[in-house]
């Protein structure tokens, strides 16, 4: 898999991101950045590298965008105040820690410990919250295209069988949290659930680990609004927007 490339496709990774030349990328070129070096005055982790400043990335598409099936209000309080409140937070919990410097989101993610609660919840919240705004963008395909869609029918029997195996992990997510769907280390797809901002890359915590290519939140604040106790009824409007053209190219991706 092309982590790279994953990450640039998600948005968590713009094309013109710039890191640190410890992990060997110098950047340039400019366009939306999912995040920018930190220019501080010291407080370099033990890799030498500085931690990575993440930034809200822009949605690239308008907040009513997604209307009636979300709509405007729940988008912009999610995208304005949730997702830049995980940022915010994730910026704030890297702050002077070892072992982070240089890391991408993706990378974070994956060593983050279940007592390293600042970062595992905050991060969480800043990668998921990036692929859930690209794989429910206005346009795209209303179907997976032929590779997927084939992964799909070999590993759920059809189309049908795996909506609704994903939309009973969303419906039967306890509380607050998240419903993926995933490819396993045999680049088999399976679909499972995450709790609070919890996350299938995160190796030491999730049950369940692998790469997702879609993702729900089913946290009451993605949905209520519009949909109060009926999450049900928000996870059928989902399935409607997702963009199939997107996820398609994340399986495409993270099968190479
Ligand atoms: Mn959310």
């Amino acid at each position: 898999m092309k982590k790279r490339e994953f990450l640039r496709l998600t948005g968590i990774m713009g094309a013109g991101m710039v890191v640190t030349p410890f992990i060997g990328c110098s950047g340039g070129g400019e366009g939306s950045s999912g995040a920018a070096v930190k220019n501080p005055a010291g407080d370099k982790a033990s890799t030498g590298a500085e931690v990575i400043t993440f930034t809200l990335p822009d949605l690239g598409y308008p907040y009513n965008a997604l209307a009636p099936n979300i709509d405007a209000m729940t988008m912009e309080i999610h995208h304005s105040k949730h997702h830049a409140g995980y940022v915010r937070k994730l910026n704030a919990a890297l702050e002077g820690t070892q072992g982070y410097g240089g890391l991408e989101i993706a990378d974070i993610l994956e060593k983050v410990t279940a007592d390293e609660n600042g970062i595992r919840n905050n991060g969480g919240g800043h990668f998921n919250h990036t692929l859930f705004w690209q794989v429910i963008s206005p346009g795209g395909a209303k179907a997976p295209d032929g590779d997927l869609m084939g992964a799909i029918q070999k590993s759920f029997g059809s189309y049908e069988s795996f909506a609704e195996a994903f939309a009973n992990e969303a419906k039967t997510r306890f509380g607050s949290g998240w419903a993926w769907l995933c490819l396993d280390e045999n680049k088999e797809l399976f679909v499972t659930s995450t709790p609070n901002q919890d996350n299938p890359l995160m190796t030491n915590i999730a049950d369940r680990t692998g790469l997702p290519v879609l993702g729900i939140d089913v946290w009451e604040h993605a949905y209520y609004l519009n949909y109060q106790n009926r999450r049900g009824d928000y996870i059928e409007a989902f399935m409607d927007l997702v963009n199939w053209t997107k996820v398609s190219e994340l399986y495409k991706v993270a099968m190479s």
